[in-house]
């Protein structure tokens, strides 16, 4: 039996890469999305199948889907720092409001919900790399504070849900991760480094580069995500790349990627803009028998391939 999939955020970066790989498994799909900072071209050749489907809608008010549903994905957030600093109230109603109308769903369909949560919610981290069990450093009122808390409390919802109601429910903390789709303007590091390299503009590297992030390949995060939702494991599993960097090195690999002569210029950093990053995925591979694949260079260099067209 083919499942049948509900995505909230079918239109944004990762919501598009999992509408697709379930539909190549033949599952079908219930896209959801408001277009808020998801675009109609990440999901435009998915039309072309039967078994997709799209209702275009915000999460955060009473939704209502005709049929069964097997499995509701919760991807719909603002999730890059420019873009919560853009949007903070939906950020938080998305998070907040959003999580339980999707549970609710969930919940009157018998299907299994999984929240996408995210390594914000352990803040400015002072433990390295982060596992599961730290409960993380936020600040609730800081710029990011409308993201982290919404997601902690999304999370919180979600165990609740699973306690009180008895549902299957995953979460999955995901750390960040890069591939094609991802906005030339979304404020992030990498798509800010690729379009600035190869439109030679100074690479904007903020503060002294010294803090680090760990990248993960889009497509192993998806095989990481789906293999989550197959499993029976109902509390947070951390889904990323332990290959840990600082921002310089990143900055340093997109220039010779892209052979770009663009400098490389410090701005300031931004408020509570963490030090470190990097994934503990001791979980993930016990309980999921995953690991990342792909490397670092060969990620970006197709994700470079992806702004060279975009452009
Ligand atoms: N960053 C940077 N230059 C940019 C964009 C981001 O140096 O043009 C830094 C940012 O300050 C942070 C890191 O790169 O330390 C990753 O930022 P991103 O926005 O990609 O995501 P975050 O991991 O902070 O959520």
């Amino acid at each position: 039996m083919k499942r049948r999939v509900l995505i909230t955020g079918a239109a944004g970066f990762l919501g598009s890469h999992l509408a697709e790989t379930l539909l190549a498994r033949g599952e079908e799909v219930v896209g959801m999305e408001n277009f808020i900072t998801g675009r109609v071209e990440n999901i435009d050749h998915l039309f072309k199948s039967p078994r997709f489907t799209f209702i275009r809608q915000d999460v955060t008010n009473f939704m209502h889907v005709p049929g069964k549903l097997d499995a509701v994905l919760h991807f719909a957030s603002p999730a890059s720092p420019i873009d919560y600093a853009h949007f903070p109230i939906p950020t938080l109603k998305v998070g907040a409001l959003g999580t339980h109308k999707a549970l609710g769903l969930a919940k009157d369909k018998g299907a299994v919900f999984m929240l996408a949560s995210t390594s914000e919610t352990y803040g400015d981290p002072l433990v390295n790399p982060q596992p599961e069990t730290y409960w993380g450093n936020v600040n609730p009122i800081g710029p990011r504070g409308v993201y982290d808390e919404a997601k902690r409390f999304a999370e919180a919802m979600t165990m609740a849900y699973h306690r009180y109601h008895g549902m299957q429910v995953r979460i999955v903390r995901i750390f960040n991760t890069y591939g094609p789709r991802m906005r030339g303007q979304d404020g992030r590091a990498v798509p800010n480094f690729i379009t600035q390299a190869l439109k030679g503009k100074p690479l904007t590297v903020y503060g002294d580069g010294s803090q680090t992030r760990s990248l993960c390949y889009v497509t192993d995060l998806v095989d990481g995500i789906l293999r989550l939702l197959d499993s029976k494991v109902n509390s947070p599993v951390n889904i990323g790349n332990p290959h840990e960097l600082t921002i310089l090195q990143i900055a340093q690999t997109i220039k010779r990627l892209t052979r770009s002569k663009s400098h490389i210029v410090r701005k300031p950093l931004p408020t509570d803009d963490p030090k470190v990053r990097r994934p503990d995925i001791t979980l993930a591979k016990k309980l999921l028998g995953w690991s990342p694949k792909v490397p670092l260079e060969k990620g970006l260099a197709r994700t470079i391939e992806y702004f060279r067209k975009e452009r």
